[in-house]
């Protein structure tokens, strides 16, 4: 497991290991910084931009996962094209080593991000499907490393015949996310911001943008089970793993509100970095492949993420 330090990573050698697989995680941060640590699993540190890393790191694995990337939310997608961009090294490295040592299946974790951004600029935009991703447009860094590297999968399969997996994921949330420091995403930063008000005497909270930008937020163990559903199926194209709950910042500032028994005063903040207008995921493709799609509700999928917020706003 690639960036299995990560979140999302981490929620998926959890539910590996419960099925009792052999895990090895490699991450670039020390094992003691890690969102969730498995003992059962094998653990380590490592770069995994360089190419000798990777060949070390695949060798003897029947699958490998790619979920290791320099990421986080708008506010740093948007200033850190160059890095997101470097997250290439990290996917091509990892798709050599897997070549050379026979790896059996590959899967990497691209996002809604590489979707043509004309395509989002409402708040009532049309679901996107998966043809939605070209020609090709998508959001500036991030999102064309993600685009190239899916194109880097399919290659592989055509010429080595190296069977990759693509996954493009819809605003994953949930319990052990990044929730402060600059990377966290919306619903993470917003139930800290109603979290801190409610341990103070703050009356207000800052929201970016309008707060009407519309968008869909899957919880983590929805992303966890479509993916291993598409690890374990013959789908070679990219497809959505995403909620079609969409929902606008302020309807998912209402619920957590709601939720935590906080009613605040919002100020918008017009200059901060936002995203696209509006997206959502059209699950036609999951459905007819998978015979499935996320179905956790916001309502629900928050409720978990706001309680685990909320303890680590009391300790902190
Ligand atoms: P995360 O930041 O929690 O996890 C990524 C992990 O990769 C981190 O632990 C980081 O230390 C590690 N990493 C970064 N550079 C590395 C390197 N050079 N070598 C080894 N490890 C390295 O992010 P996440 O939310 O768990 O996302 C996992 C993957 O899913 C990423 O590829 C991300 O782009 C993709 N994705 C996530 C979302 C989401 O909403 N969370 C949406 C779309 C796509």
């Amino acid at each position: 497991m690639a960036g299995g330090g990560g979140f999302i990573g981490g929620w998926l050698v959890k539910e590996l290991l419960s099925r009792g697989n052999l895990v090895s995680v490699v991450d670039i941060k020390p094992v003691g910084e890690w969102s969730q640590v498995f003992p059962d699993a094998l653990n380590s540190t490592k770069d995994l931009s360089m190419l000798e890393n990777c060949i070390e790191s695949t060798k003897n694995m029947d699958e490998v996962y790619n979920l290791a990337a320099d990421m986080g939310g708008m506010g740093f997608i948007e200033n850190n094209k160059a890095a997101c961009m470097l997250s290439v090294l990290i996917n091509t490295h990892l798709l050599m080593g897997a070549k050379e040592n026979g790896v059996s299946k590959f899967f990497f974790a691209s996002s809604a991000c590489v979707y043509n951004s004309d395509k989002q600029s409402f708040t009532d935009v049309a679901p996107l499907s998966e043809a939605d991703a070209y020609p090709a447009m998508p959001e500036d860094g991030y999102g064309w490393e993600k685009l190239f590297s899916e194109r880097m999968c399919r290659h592989f399969y055509e010429d080595y015949g190296l069977e990759t997996r693509v996954a493009r994921y819809h605003n994953v949330y949930g319990p052990s996310g990044t929730w402060d420091g600059g990377r966290e995403k919306a619903p993470a930063a917003l139930c800290r911001k109603v979290a801190n008000a409610k341990y103070s005497d703050l009356k207000t909270i800052e929201i970016w943008g309008d707060g009407e930008q519309t968008r869909s937020f899957t919880f983590i163990d929805d992303c966890v089970k479509g993916t291993l559903m598409l690890m374990e199926s013959q789908v070679r194209e990219p497809i959505n793993i995403g909620s079609s709950e969409m929902v606008s910042i302020n309807g998912l500032v209402d619920i957590i509100q709601e939720i935590s028994g906080v009613t605040l005063t919002r100020n918008y903040d017009l200059s901060a970095p936002k995203g696209v207008r509006g997206r959502n995921s059209d699950n036609t493709m999951i459905l007819k492949l998978l015979n499935w799609e996320p179905k956790i509700t916001l309502q629900e999928g928050l409720r978990k993420t706001y309680d685990w917020i909320d303890q680590q706003v009391k300790i902190s």
